[in-house]
Protein backbone atom coordinates (compact mmCIF):
# COMPACT_ATOMS: atom_id res chain seq x y z
CA UNK A 1 0.00 0.00 0.00
CA UNK A 2 1.37 3.38 -1.18
CA UNK A 3 1.65 5.82 1.90
CA UNK A 4 0.79 9.29 1.23
CA UNK A 5 2.52 11.47 4.12
CA UNK A 6 3.05 14.92 2.73
CA UNK A 7 6.32 17.07 4.16
CA UNK A 8 7.08 20.88 3.24
CA UNK A 9 10.14 20.64 1.34
CA UNK A 10 12.08 24.24 0.94
CA UNK A 11 13.62 24.23 -2.37
CA UNK A 12 15.02 26.68 -4.99
CA UNK A 13 11.53 26.78 -6.10
CA UNK A 14 10.82 28.00 -2.71
CA UNK A 15 7.95 25.79 -0.19
CA UNK A 16 6.98 22.74 -2.19
CA UNK A 17 5.16 19.57 -0.56
CA UNK A 18 6.31 16.11 -1.48
CA UNK A 19 4.75 12.89 -0.67
CA UNK A 20 6.08 9.66 -0.18
CA UNK A 21 4.12 8.25 -3.42
CA UNK A 22 6.76 10.68 -5.54
CA UNK A 23 3.81 13.38 -5.99
CA UNK A 24 5.54 16.47 -5.46
CA UNK A 25 2.78 19.47 -4.78
CA UNK A 26 3.12 23.15 -6.03
CA UNK A 27 1.35 24.47 -2.82
CA UNK A 28 -0.51 24.22 0.63
CA UNK A 29 -3.38 23.35 -1.35
CA UNK A 30 -2.76 21.20 -3.98
CA UNK A 31 -1.46 19.30 -0.95
CA UNK A 32 -4.40 19.68 0.72
CA UNK A 33 -6.17 18.65 -2.41
CA UNK A 34 -4.06 14.95 -2.60
CA UNK A 35 -4.34 14.50 0.99
CA UNK A 36 -8.08 14.33 1.39
CA UNK A 37 -8.17 12.55 -2.13
CA UNK A 38 -5.93 9.78 -1.05
CA UNK A 39 -7.93 9.73 3.04
CA UNK A 40 -5.31 11.70 4.37
CA UNK A 41 -5.54 14.91 7.19
CA UNK A 42 -6.08 17.63 5.36
CA UNK A 43 -4.35 19.62 8.63
CA UNK A 44 -1.16 17.49 8.90
CA UNK A 45 -1.22 16.05 5.61
CA UNK A 46 -0.91 12.51 7.15
CA UNK A 47 1.55 13.14 9.30
CA UNK A 48 -0.22 12.83 12.31
CA UNK A 49 1.47 15.54 13.82
CA UNK A 50 1.21 19.41 13.85
CA UNK A 51 3.55 22.08 14.50
CA UNK A 52 3.11 23.76 17.53
CA UNK A 53 6.13 26.44 17.09
CA UNK A 54 9.04 26.08 15.24
CA UNK A 55 10.73 22.61 16.85
CA UNK A 56 7.91 21.84 19.25
CA UNK A 57 5.56 18.97 17.44
CA UNK A 58 2.16 17.71 18.70
CA UNK A 59 0.11 15.04 17.97
CA UNK A 60 -2.64 16.90 14.63
CA UNK A 61 -5.98 17.36 17.14
CA UNK A 62 -7.64 17.39 13.93
CA UNK A 63 -7.67 13.78 13.43
CA UNK A 64 -6.74 12.83 16.85
CA UNK A 65 -2.89 11.97 15.36
CA UNK A 66 -3.64 9.25 13.65
CA UNK A 67 -3.07 11.37 10.41
CA UNK A 68 -6.31 9.64 8.08
CA UNK A 69 -9.12 11.77 6.55
CA UNK A 70 -11.93 9.33 8.19
CA UNK A 71 -11.10 10.54 12.09
CA UNK A 72 -10.48 14.08 10.86
CA UNK A 73 -14.11 13.99 9.87
CA UNK A 74 -15.53 12.12 12.56
CA UNK A 75 -13.86 14.64 15.12
CA UNK A 76 -15.29 17.48 13.48
CA UNK A 77 -18.67 16.24 13.36
CA UNK A 78 -17.67 15.08 17.31
CA UNK A 79 -16.73 18.96 18.21
CA UNK A 80 -19.80 20.19 16.41
CA UNK A 81 -21.31 18.00 18.63
CA UNK A 82 -19.70 18.81 21.81
CA UNK A 83 -20.37 22.56 21.33
CA UNK A 84 -23.91 22.13 21.02
CA UNK A 85 -24.30 19.64 23.86
CA UNK A 86 -21.87 21.35 26.26
CA UNK A 87 -23.14 24.65 27.12
CA UNK A 88 -21.45 27.79 29.42
CA UNK A 89 -24.71 26.94 31.65
CA UNK A 90 -23.61 23.18 32.10
CA UNK A 91 -20.02 24.31 32.84
CA UNK A 92 -21.13 27.94 34.74
CA UNK A 93 -23.98 25.30 36.81
CA UNK A 94 -21.01 22.80 37.88
CA UNK A 95 -18.63 25.12 39.07
CA UNK A 96 -21.17 26.88 40.57
CA UNK A 97 -20.97 24.41 42.93
CA UNK A 98 -18.10 24.17 44.08
CA UNK A 99 -16.35 26.12 46.90
CA UNK A 100 -12.41 25.36 46.07
CA UNK A 101 -10.05 25.57 43.26
CA UNK A 102 -10.68 23.02 40.48
CA UNK A 103 -8.83 21.51 37.77
CA UNK A 104 -9.94 21.11 33.72
CA UNK A 105 -9.70 17.71 34.03
CA UNK A 106 -12.34 17.86 36.85
CA UNK A 107 -14.64 19.65 35.15
CA UNK A 108 -14.55 17.84 32.08
CA UNK A 109 -15.10 14.66 34.80
CA UNK A 110 -17.89 16.06 35.84
CA UNK A 111 -19.34 17.26 32.39
CA UNK A 112 -19.22 13.88 31.38
CA UNK A 113 -20.97 12.31 34.29
CA UNK A 114 -23.46 14.90 33.85
CA UNK A 115 -24.60 14.36 30.85
CA UNK A 116 -23.81 10.48 30.57
CA UNK A 117 -21.40 11.15 27.79
CA UNK A 118 -19.14 7.68 27.07
CA UNK A 119 -15.83 8.02 27.51
CA UNK A 120 -13.43 9.06 24.10
CA UNK A 121 -16.99 9.94 22.54
CA UNK A 122 -16.93 13.61 22.70
CA UNK A 123 -14.02 15.81 22.91
CA UNK A 124 -15.21 17.55 26.54
CA UNK A 125 -11.89 18.61 27.25
CA UNK A 126 -11.19 21.16 24.28
CA UNK A 127 -14.86 22.02 24.43
CA UNK A 128 -14.87 22.95 28.69
CA UNK A 129 -11.83 24.15 28.63
CA UNK A 130 -13.00 26.90 25.88
CA UNK A 131 -15.93 27.57 28.19
CA UNK A 132 -13.75 28.00 31.26
CA UNK A 133 -11.46 30.67 29.39
CA UNK A 134 -14.29 32.61 28.35
CA UNK A 135 -15.67 32.46 31.68
CA UNK A 136 -12.12 33.53 33.01
CA UNK A 137 -12.66 36.44 30.43
CA UNK A 138 -15.41 37.58 32.15
CA UNK A 139 -14.16 37.48 35.42
CA UNK A 140 -16.10 34.58 36.84
CA UNK A 141 -13.16 32.56 37.94
CA UNK A 142 -9.11 33.08 38.05
CA UNK A 143 -6.77 31.01 36.73
CA UNK A 144 -4.60 29.81 39.57
CA UNK A 145 -1.86 27.55 37.94
CA UNK A 146 1.23 28.52 36.26
CA UNK A 147 2.15 27.30 33.37
CA UNK A 148 3.74 23.83 32.64
CA UNK A 149 5.60 25.17 29.80
CA UNK A 150 6.66 28.68 28.88
CA UNK A 151 8.06 28.68 25.17
CA UNK A 152 10.61 31.00 25.16
CA UNK A 153 11.11 33.24 22.31
CA UNK A 154 7.37 32.41 21.31
CA UNK A 155 4.56 33.91 22.69
CA UNK A 156 3.00 30.22 23.18
CA UNK A 157 2.42 29.07 26.87
CA UNK A 158 1.17 25.83 27.38
CA UNK A 159 -1.06 24.75 30.39
CA UNK A 160 -1.77 20.87 30.64
CA UNK A 161 -4.64 21.16 33.02
CA UNK A 162 -5.10 24.52 34.48
CA UNK A 163 -6.66 25.00 37.88
CA UNK A 164 -9.49 27.85 38.40
CA UNK A 165 -11.24 29.22 41.38
CA UNK A 166 -14.24 31.02 41.73
CA UNK A 167 -13.97 35.02 41.81
CA UNK A 168 -15.52 35.91 44.91
CA UNK A 169 -18.36 38.53 44.63
CA UNK A 170 -17.46 41.02 47.02
CA UNK A 171 -19.58 40.89 50.17
CA UNK A 172 -20.02 37.64 50.67
ZN1 LIG B 1 0.70 10.77 -2.52
ZN1 LIG C 1 -4.15 15.36 11.23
Amino acid sequence: MTKHTISPQTGILGDVFACDCGAVLADRMTAELHSSENNQCTVCLGSAEEQVVPGLMRGCTACAATGRRKEQITWQLAHAEATQVITLSVVRGIVGELDGPFHLSEIADLVRDGLGLPAGRLPVGPRVRDLLLDMQAAGEITMLSAPDELLDGADVVLYRDPQWQRARTLGL
